[in-house]
This record gives C-alpha cells, structure tokens and sequence, in this order.
C-alpha cells in the first residue's frame, strides 16, 4: 500500500497501529475488532489513476498524477473493512508469508 502526500489533516498513527496489530488476537485465539480497526487507517484511491493509497488525513495528493482528493469521498461508505481483514489475514498468517 502506497502513501499518499497528505495536503490537509493528521498522519495516522502507524507506531500506534504496530501496537493494535500486535493485540488483534485475544488470549482465546479469537479476534479483537476493536485493535483490528485501529491497526491501519483504511485505504482510499486516487479517483483519476485508481491507485489506493492508506486513507491518512482527510485530503490527499497522489503521488502518480498530483490529483488532489479528499480522503472520504460519499460512495466511500465502508472503506475500511476489506484492509482491516487482510490485517487480520496478515496476523494469522504472517508466519509463513
Ligand atoms: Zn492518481
């Protein structure tokens, strides 16, 4: 996943999403949701090249084209749920990736 330049609004937290990553599982195996969502910021995509960039602050520039977006866009209703399921993926896995 690529970053974006941010143009406006905050960095995610990324040393701060190392450690909800490290707490993604519970004791029992099963899985902490709210450490899932707090592992990345989500992803968003350049709306001119498509590209997918983390979804940081709340408007970027993309690194392709310089096209300037903002990070939320409406049809963006859920954008956060299929990348917090490849963190997941990635923690259970990443033994043997
Ligand atoms: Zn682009």
């Amino acid at each position: 996943m690529k970053s974006a330049k941010i143009l406006e609004g905050h960095p995610f937290d990324w040393k701060q999403g190392a450690e909800a990553m490290n707490n993604i599982a519970n004791d029992d195996g099963s899985i902490n949701w709210g450490a899932a969502f707090a592992a990345d910021p989500g992803v968003t995509s350049c709306p001119n090249c498509k590209t997918y960039f983390w979804a940081e602050g709340t408007k970027l520039e993309c690194t392709a084209l310089g096209t300037q977006f903002p990070t939320r866009r409406p049809k963006d209703a859920q954008p956060r749920t299929s990348l917090n399921i490849q963190a997941i993926i990635y923690y259970f896995f990443r033994d043997f990736l």
